[in-house]
């Protein structure tokens, strides 16, 4: 196969500000081809309502497209929207929302072959360029699907600077597990169970970099939301790039996935969870996780266990799942015996840090 049909790029990337009011003018001048072409907006009952006049307006500006506020972030609810968008002849999806609504209109896009626009009203994780989407499969279970990634992105500085303050912390947290992730993915690759892909690393390294050492500390600045909305991108190119998950995702987020899966009660967005993560994973790495904990203090992002409810015996249950929950991905926890007291310690630093 030909080294450059392995992956997909999208062909815009537009971060501007009040970008959502020239939704059209930014496709027009990257993709002209779809402008007329029948559209569908995938979002949720609340945004609609919230965003009312600028989802009516990208609704006028594609020719009037229809907007579908999805029920929930399904498998079903995907591929009911492919269903309509096939039957009705739709050529282009456009979802504009969270994470819920991005995954679930990029998997109905994958699987129905429409051109995907993707529109983020928040910046809470790295998969609004990656190629998965996590979906409810039976029940409340989830599972992370292979999907094409989407082929124009338009983020609108703005809208996000006025998104709450948890979802940008969440994105920064999961831009921040970078850090860890890599860590996993060399050491998965000296066992040979991994193979490293030298640019994807260098993508996910980049983009941890660039939030890692930002001047700009304040989250509210456009120049931040400008910084952080490219390295959530730059970090699902990256598992575009290499194939997998493993240059975004370590033992920091198994640590999430235990809770997600085993701990539902727990009220923690994805990308707080894997920072609350990355501490322990980066001192069971036998790295020195103060810097880490300083970047978490000044922006405000709690690591505190206890601030989610989570106590010393919780935690260490979490990491014992956390070492069963994806069979076959091989982190630090492969090489780091359970040990009680060291959890305990490591539990009591970050309540004290925190
Ligand atoms: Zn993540």
């Amino acid at each position: 196969m030909n080294q450059h049909t392995r992956f997909n790029l999208p062909i815009c990337l537009a971060v501007e500000e009040d970008a959502f009011f020239r939704s059209d003018e930014i496709i027009k001048r990257y993709i002209p081809e779809i402008i007329g072409q029948k559209t569908l907006i995938i979002s949720e009952e609340f945004l609609i309502g919230i965003y009312q006049e600028k989802i009516g307006e990208i609704s006028r500006d594609f020719g009037g497209a229809e907007i579908y506020a999805m029920d929930g972030a399904s498998f079903d609810e995907a591929v009911a929207i492919a269903k309509k968008v096939c039957v009705e002849d739709i050529k282009v999806i456009i979802g504009i929302g969270g994470g819920r609504v991005l995954d679930t209109a990029k998997y109905a896009a994958h699987i129905s072959k429409a051109v995907y626009i993707c529109m983020p009203t928040s910046l809470s994780n790295d998969s609004l360029a990656s190629p998965f989407a996590v979906l409810e499969t039976y029940g409340k279970a989830r599972k992370t699907l292979d999907c094409k990634i989407p082929t124009a992105i338009i983020v609108d500085t703005n809208m996000i600077v006025n998104a709450p303050q948890e979802q940008t912390l969440s994105g920064i947290g999961d831009t921040i597990a970078k850090h860890t992730a890599l860590f996993d993915w060399k050491l998965a690759a000296e066992k040979g169970s991994e193979r490293i892909d030298d640019f994807a690393y260098a993508l996910s390294r980049m983009s941890y970099d660039s939030v890692y050492h930002c001047n700009q500390q304040d989250m509210k600045s456009r120049v931040f939301i400008r910084i952080l909305s490219r390295a959530l991108v730059m970090g699902g190119l990256a598992m575009e790039i290499a194939g997998s998950s493993r240059p975004c995702s370590g033992s920091e987020h198994l640590f999430a996935h235990a809770i997600e899966e085993h701990y539902t009660d727990i009220k923690i967005t994805h990308g707080l969870a894997v920072a609350m993560g990355s501490i322990p994973a980066c001192i069971f790495q036998g790295q020195d996780p103060s810097g880490l904990v300083s970047f978490f203090r000044t922006h405000g992002l709690k690591t505190d266990p206890m601030a989610y409810g989570i106590d010393e015996e919780m935690f260490a249950d979490i990491w014992e799942k956390a070492r069963t929950v994806r069979p076959g991905r091989i982190t630090i926890l492969d090489q780091v015996p359970t040990d009680r007291v060291q959890l305990s310690e490591i539990y009591k630093r970050m309540r004290e840090e925190a």
